[in-house]
């Protein structure tokens, strides 16, 4: 059980009441509470695009944050700035770590768009269990579920190391639950949970229903834009490579074996003849 004291789509309070509940948590839980930003603070206009009882939205994050013990930017947009802050971002959205006077206190990245449920839990059940940061990685993400990509654990990953992957939407390779990269899947360098926790309480993931990872819960995933082009800019072998080159190495593979089956093969066959003879 947490208290979750003030969120203006879910509290009872409404107007008046609902606002003075932060005025309320500020005086009784001055630097004790954790500040959880969903969106991302428009400063054009003074932050006219985004106004919460007569107020941008801004001065009040910027007000909250400096009595809250940490601050969790849940979602991408309060990460990284997401849609909103696409280009030419017409409003000046600002991811929360970047908004000019937030006050210095630890800053929990949880990206995605819209964040996995359980791992919101889990970071602030962890925050309050241990009285302590998660352990982040060199973005601001909590390790223990962001520190491996999608692609790492997903369960299309055989026929990815295969060479075994859909062309088209709906051809026999889609029906066969073949790897989505060709079609544009980004969990080779998206990280993120979903092909391990996944979603509806483990029920599924997007790549599970058959569309390719976009890249969500990345730094600028909506500017780098083509959901459905495949990436051509990763370097390597295995994940790295190219699905053309994965596929010839997997015929090579093929064919690898068939030729040590066919020295296997003729190792028996001399034994054999040393054995007649
Ligand atoms: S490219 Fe996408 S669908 Fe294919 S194995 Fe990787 S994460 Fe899964």
């Amino acid at each position: 059980m947490i208290s979750l004291d003030y969120d203006d789509t879910i509290m009872a309070a409404a107007g008046e009441q609902a606002e003075a509940i932060i005025e309320e948590t500020i005086e009784k839980y001055d630097g004790n509470f954790i500040l959880a930003v969903e969106g991302n603070a428009p400063l054009d206009e003074d932050g006219m695009y985004c106004i919460i009882a007569g107020k941008p939205f801004v001065e009040q994050l910027k007000r909250v944050s400096q009595h809250a013990k940490a601050i969790i930017s849940w979602g991408s947009c309060a990460s990284w700035g997401c849609v909103q802050a696409a280009r030419p971002n017409p409003t000046r959205a600002t991811p929360t770590h970047k908004v000019p006077g937030i006050a210095d206190k630890p800053i929990i990245k949880v990206p995605g768009c819209p964040p996995i449920s359980e791992v919101m839990t889990a970071v602030i059940t962890y925050m309050l269990t241990f009285d302590k940061m998660p352990s982040l990685d060199n973005q601001g993400r909590p390790k223990m579920f962001y520190s491996q990509r999608i692609h790492d654990k997903c369960y299309r990953r055989p026929h990815f190391d295969a060479g075994q992957f859909v062309e088209k939407f709906d051809d026999e390779g889609a029906k066969k639950g073949y790897c989505l990269y060709k079609v544009g899947c980004k969990g080779p360098t998206t990280y993120n949970a979903c092909s391990t926790v996944r979603w509806s309480g483990g029920l599924s993931f997007p790549i599970q229903a058959g569309h390719p990872c976009i890249g969500c819960s990345e730094d600028g995933f909506w500017d780098k834009g083509g959901f459905y082009e495949r990436l051509t800019d990763i370097k390597g072998f295995g994940i790295e490579a190219n699905a053309d080159e994965i596929g010839k190495t997997a015929a090579m593979v093929v064919g690898g074996a068939a030729a040590i089956h066919a020295g296997v093969s003729v190792v028996k066959r001399i034994a054999t003849k040393g054995d007649d003879a």
